[in-house]
């Protein structure tokens, strides 16, 4: 294989290491993509359909869609809207994938009792996110100074940098150690497939559509099952009523017994415990629940 890119090849740029690129290898293989050698290079190919992949750290994503040097890319939305608001060219979104979720909160040491944002009034506050961070405080009518840090922000307050700080929180455990806790959510995050401004050439445009179009199917597929049961035919509204999500379902005769038919139904939303014991209730009998694999409309 030759180590430069063809023109014609749609490049998408992905995390190589770290919190974006689980979800983002995950997402490739359900769309039935493999990627022709492992992750430890610049780039990597993608075998079913004609995509590149650039393999960079996620702050260079909307960077490289934005001046056109990747087609499209994946990238959190937190960094995405940190760049733009930074005034850069970052390209645009298309689709919110649902993995990397996470959150922006502002922390404040354990010992602050906290009421309400005019408290952070004239503080300092340590951050990788200062664009975001200042907007929302605009937003609350609050002037407070960011101060910039590109890791280790927990450690400010510590060090006198910062009377706060605006950082990533999962659990709270890493703010916890450091005697700080979370006290407004600023901003709420996942990834996200990004696209540059300019149109693609027809043939890359073509591989895009192929690409949105498996993204889609494997989301629609996500929470989705195939639900089975057999039921009285005169419980036969209210089990239909009672499925999420469910188009028309198909009732199929039961030989044998001409007051019972078996109901299959595709409800695209979650079908939790409840839903099964309710089913119960209204009288079906062997309910089976399958996952869905793919799926399009
Ligand atoms: P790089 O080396 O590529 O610059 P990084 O250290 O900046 O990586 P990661 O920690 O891998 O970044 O996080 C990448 C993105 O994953 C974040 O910008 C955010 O969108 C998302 N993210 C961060 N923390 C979490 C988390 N705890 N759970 C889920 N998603 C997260
Ligand atoms: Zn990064």
């Amino acid at each position: 294989m030759s180590e430069k890119f063809e023109d014609s090849r749609l490049r998408l740029a992905i995390q190589k290491k770290g919190r974006l690129s689980d979800g983002c290898f995950d997402l490739l293989k359900r769309c039935g993509l493999t990627i022709s050698h492992g992750r430890d290079k610049l780039y990597a190919r993608i075998e079913e359909l004609a995509i590149d992949l650039l393999l960079v750290r996620d702050d260079d994503i909307p960077s490289f869609v934005g001046d056109g040097a990747s087609d499209i890319g994946i990238v959190g939305q937190n960094v995405f809207e940190e760049k733009r608001l930074m005034g850069a060219s970052v390209g645009k979104e298309v689709l919110a994938l649902g993995f990397s979720k996470c959150k922006l909160c502002i922390a404040l040491p354990k010992s602050v009792e906290y009421q309400s944002a005019d408290q952070l009034n004239d503080m300092r506050i340590a951050t990788s996110y200062p664009e975001i961070t200042q907007n929302w405080l605009k937003g609350k009518g609050v002037s407070a100074k960011t101060v910039m840090m590109n890791g280790a922000v927990e450690i400010a307050p510590r060090l006198s940098i910062a009377d706060a700080i605006c950082d990533i929180v999962s659990t709270g455990a890493t703010l916890d150690a450091h005697g700080l806790a979370p006290v407004e959510t600023i901003y709420k995050s996942e990834a996200i497939l990004i696209r540059a401004d300019a149109a693609l050439s027809p043939e890359k445009q073509k591989i895009y559509d192929a690409l949105i179009k498996r993204i889609e199917a494997v989301q629609a597929s996500r929470e989705a099952k195939y639900v089975m049961m057999n039921a009285p035919r005169s419980a036969l509204d209210k089990i239909t009523k009672y499925l999420p999500g469910a188009d028309a379902p198909t009732i199929l005769e039961l030989t044998g017994q001409p007051d019972m038919v078996a109901i299959h139904a595709v409800c695209r939303e979650s079908v939790f415990w409840d839903t099964l014991e309710e089913l119960k209730a209204l009288g079906a009998s062997a309910v089976l629940v399958l996952d869905i694999d793919k799926m399009m409309a």
